[in-house]
């Protein structure tokens, strides 16, 4: 593997460098200094204020193609802008579930007219997208779900109920499984479906998180009628009743490669080293700090790997189990060490004791851990189901 950037990568670190510089000033000027939560109203209407100016400078979605707001970088300068993002501190992608999980499969999966229908919208906030996946019984055992989505003349009649809808009280549309075939079992006769939430019929509740953040939504589909004609064409991404397959790709990049990406975790470590510079601390700390700051970097070296397959032509499979479960526990690692350096401090609200909060939910989200080391069991090990 060969580690070194080439010069028009390094001119790409460089102007995204200076420009997140200049324009997280700027921002937080407009803002009126550090943001509010992305997951509380007023912090995602503040949030939406950045993200809005990442895409009119072409920064909010950067290997996407021009046409849809991107600047058609290489998988590899995509790595570095989000090393770069983070070490600037650039605030949490309130529209993540969109340009990181949505995306690629719809770049995959979509119709011409739905990418260009949906994609430059998605990129420049107009559209804010949420996932619908997870119902009240429905949450590791996916395949499980119950909510229907029934075909009539012109569109599809949708009723059921989705949970922990991410930011969905925020959104304008969701991406959701639905059982269209009715007596279709597990992962069979199920379908991916594009929804606006402005939707008669449809009722989102947000409500609370532990943490005190709104971040999260019910969904309830109450005979709501969906047509087949939206202004991104049909609301089916993929083949009617091939929705497992369409949400397995979407698992892919929500696990393996976009939603976390490295630079997340080195800023986070070198941010603990600096905090251990300012304070000190004991032998034993000194060590951990060490330990999450190898392991941070050991996740960007495996995800160079990631990137080296992917452009190689392999993409990535059950693995990617593997690098959720190291990502969540990273984060979770990094945070618990900071808060044990902070001492009693610790317990005042900040930014290490809420990132601290918020990386015990790692290993639920994208799947939980328990059910990753399952996947990775059975299909990197081959280990028997039982
Ligand atoms: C912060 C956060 C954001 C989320 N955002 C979204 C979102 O935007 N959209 C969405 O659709 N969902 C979202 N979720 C839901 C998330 O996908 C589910 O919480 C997750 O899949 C687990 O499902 P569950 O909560 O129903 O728990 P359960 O599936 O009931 O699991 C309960 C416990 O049993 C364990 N378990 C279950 N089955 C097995 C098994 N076969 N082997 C071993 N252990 C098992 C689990 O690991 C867990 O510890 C979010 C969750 C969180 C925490």
């Amino acid at each position: 593997m060969d580690l070194t950037w080439n010069d028009s990568e390094l001119a790409f670190r460089a102007e995204a460098r200076a420009w997140l510089e200049a324009n997280l000033a700027k921002w937080r000027d407009q803002i009126g200094g550090e943001p509010l939560s992305g997951d509380t109203h007023e912090g995602f209407a503040q949030h939406l204020i950045w993200e809005r100016m990442l895409f009119d400078d072409q920064w909010a979605v950067v290997s996407w193609p021009k046409e849809y707001g991107g600047r058609e970088a290489s998988i590899w300068e995509w790595v570095i802008f989000e090393e770069e993002y983070y070490r600037a501190g650039g605030p949490q992608r309130v529209t993540q579930n969109g340009i990181f999980l949505l995306a690629p499969s719809i770049f995959e999966f979509g119709t011409k007219e739905q990418q260009d229908a949906i994609l430059p919208r998605m990129a420049a906030g107009d559209d804010l997208w949420c996932q619908g996946w997870s119902e009240p019984n429905a949450g590791s055992d996916l395949a499980g779900l119950k909510s229907k989505a029934q075909k009539v003349d012109g569109g599809w009649v949708l009723n059921g109920q989705k949970t922990w809808t991410t930011r969905g009280a925020f959104c304008t549309h969701l991406f959701g499984l639905f059982r269209t075939e009715p007596d279709s079992v597990r992962h069979k006769g199920l379908s991916y479906l594009l929804v606006p939430l402005e939707t008669e019929g449809m009722t989102v509740r947000g409500f609370s998180r532990l943490d005190g953040d709104e971040g999260f939504a019910e969904v309830f589909f109450e005979d709501a009628f969906v047509p087949d004609e939206l202004p991104y064409g049909s609301p089916v991404l993929g083949e009617v009743g091939q929705g497992w397959g369409v949400a397995m790709a979407t698992t892919s990049s929500e696990r393996g490669l976009t939603l976390r990406s490295p630079g997340r975790f080195t800023a986070a470590a070198e941010r603990l080293l600096e905090l251990w510079k300012e304070r000190g601390g004991s032998e034993a700390l000194r060590q951990r700090i060490v330990e999450a700051w190898i392991k941070a970097e050991a996740y960007r070296v495996q995800t160079l790997q990631t990137v080296t397959n992917t452009v190689e032509g392999r993409p990535a499979g059950a693995e990617t189990s593997l690098v959720k479960i190291w990502w969540s526990e990273l984060d979770a690692e990094l945070h618990e060490v900071a808060l044990d350096l902070l001492g009693p401090e610790a317990e005042l609200e900040g930014p290490w004791s809420k990132g601290w909060q918020f990386s015990l939910s790692g290993p639920i989200y994208a799947g939980t851990n328990e059910v990753q080391r399952n996947i990775a069991a059975e299909r990197v090990l081959g280990l028997p189901r039982k």
